[in-house]
């Protein structure tokens, strides 16, 4: 039995009827940019998010752009993040004109080591981006006082955990809530998912989501007018009908994954070489990847592609040892539990409509593999 990473083409058609109904109101308007459906997404994700503002943007990359192209950057100012993350966190700071500055991770949920975090804090740092790896939230109620306590901005970068929850001091609170900005991404293989790219920024702060929305408008409120150069990343009306059409099953789908990823768990939790990921008690996690920690990584991927099982390496070379950021003076050694991350992760098909006998296809084959 064929077991895809990911099978979109499942997920079109449970919500088939709804999507296209939601696509032809938009093409029988021409609205194409900056319709309604636009605001009412934006509407519909502050409310999801606990966020008092929500402001779409082009992607996910933009998003994370945006934020930090609100930070009026310097020369030589440094943003505090994660090396094991998707390139898009580090390449915005890149281009928002700042210095990215990696600080290690925690070996057990992927996400910034706090302490770390802490001990990178310099008079030149602007801000930390706090990664939601994988779909579960960082430490944010050892983050949010980092950035308190310094004066600067905590971006949260859920591109793979919207709508995940953690508790902090006794409250649920859900990813993009307690930072400065948190940014989304409706890249086809999120949680919830465009026909194509998309993202959003969600925050408390009025006057800064003032900002955001100006800055994805080519910098003005008036059109023909502008008050500083910004850029063009409007969400399109088609995309934001897709999305608010896919957003009342978010919920379901994401539960769906947790039921998956306890199975998978299940299975191998009692394995001497399969070390399942381990969710932080604090979190509920939304699972956008299933990933596993296990010996001769490689040769597992080769005998799942082999018996037509997807599966990927989120990911292969730290963003520290990329050659694009040579000249920052990282080596190898310099963030072991990240490396060791590297060398041994992959993720399995953990989608929604994963069937049960699909996902025992996965398990029999890994464990196949490890006798
Ligand atoms: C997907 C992703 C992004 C970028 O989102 P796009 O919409 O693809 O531009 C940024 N950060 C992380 C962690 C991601 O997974």
């Amino acid at each position: 039995m064929n077991v895809p990473l990911l099978d979109l083409v499942a997920q079109y058609r449970s919500v088939e009827g709804e999507v296209l109904a939601a696509v032809m109101r938009v093409i029988e308007r021409q609205a194409f940019i900056m319709g309604a459906e636009v605001t009412e997404l934006e509407a519909a994700v502050a409310r999801l998010s606990h966020a008092a503002h929500a402001i779409a943007c082009a992607s996910g990359t933009d998003a994370l752009l945006l934020a930090l192209r609100a930070l009026d950057l310097k020369p030589g100012d440094e943003i505090i993040t994660t090396p094991f993350t998707f390139f898009a966190t580090a390449g915005a700071i890149h281009n928002a004109g700042g210095t990215p500055v990696f600080v290690d991770i925690e070996a057990d949920t992927f996400n910034l080591d706090p302490a770390a975090v802490a001990a990178a804090v310099t008079p030149r740092t602007r801000a930390i981006i706090a990664v939601h790896l994988f779909g579960q939230m960082a430490a944010m109620e050892a983050l949010v006082p980092i950035a308190e306590r310094h004066g600067i901005a905590l971006i949260e970068d859920a591109a793979q955990a919207i709508g995940a929850r953690r508790k902090v001091d006794g409250a649920w609170r859900v990813a993009g809530e307690l930072g400065t900005v948190g940014t989304l991404s409706f890249f086809p293989s999120k949680n919830l998912g465009a026909f194509g790219d998309g993202g959003m920024m969600v925050t408390q702060d009025a006057s800064l989501a003032g900002r955001l929305g100006r800055l994805r408008l080519h910098g003005g409120s008036r059109q023909y007018y502008h008050d500083e150069v910004g850029f063009n990343s409007r969400l399109d009306t088609l995309q934001a009908a897709v999305l608010l059409a896919k957003l009342p099953h978010l919920a379901g789908w994401s539960a769906a994954r947790a039921r998956h990823a306890a199975r998978y768990t299940e299975a191998f939790v009692a394995h001497p070489a399969v070390c399942p990921p381990r969710t932080d008690p604090a979190n509920e996690h939304i699972y956008n990847q299933y990933t596993i920690r296990v010996p001769r990584r490689d040769e597992l991927q080769a005998h799942l592609r082999a018996k037509g099982i997807g599966s990927s390496i989120y990911y292969p070379l730290p963003l520290h040892l990329q050659p694009c950021f040579a000249h920052l003076g990282y080596a190898a050694g310099s963030f072991p539990v990240s490396e060791t991350a590297s060398a041994q992760v992959i993720s399995l098909p953990v989608f929604p409509e994963l069937t049960e006998p699909q996902q025992q296809t996965v398990i029999d084959a890994v464990l196949e593999f490890y006798p």
